[in-house]
């Protein structure tokens, strides 16, 4: 059984899937933030807009979600830092002239309503 993609030691079936497939609901920001990569490397550009906070969902469009999560071939995730609200991580991906790149993030997260939503991004 291949490991989540992720990077947790888990399976996707019992890590990221469950959050994906609305089964389950990420019980932290970190695993929200690590189920969101998740959803990139397989496409699921709905789960990434149903984890947007509300406020944000305007600058994210399904279709640009999609695209960037197509056009890439995405590698692995490090995840650096962590508090209660904050991920600091870094994706590493092949862009569509499969050049290595690095996608280095620190996110903020909310939880509101029993959810916790991905609020915005500082790049580096
Ligand atoms: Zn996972």
């Amino acid at each position: 059984m291949p490991d989540c993609y992720c990077g947790s030691s888990l399976s996707f079936e019992n890590c990221c899937e469950p959050y994906l497939k609305n089964q389950q609901k990420a019980p932290t920001a970190e695993t929200l933030m690590r189920s969101r990569y998740s959803a990139f490397a397989t496409g699921a550009a709905d789960y990434l807009v149903a984890t947007t906070h509300s406020s944000q969902r305007k600058f994210h469009k399904k279709g640009d979600i999609l695209e960037w999560s197509k056009s890439n071939h995405w590698v692995k995730l490090e995840v650096l830092a962590t508090t209660e609200t904050t991920v600091t991580f870094k994706a590493y991906y092949l862009d569509s002239e499969l050049k290595a790149q690095i996608h280095h993030e620190h996110s903020t997260f909310i939880f509101e309503n029993e959810n916790w939503y991905y609020v915005d991004g500082e790049y580096f």
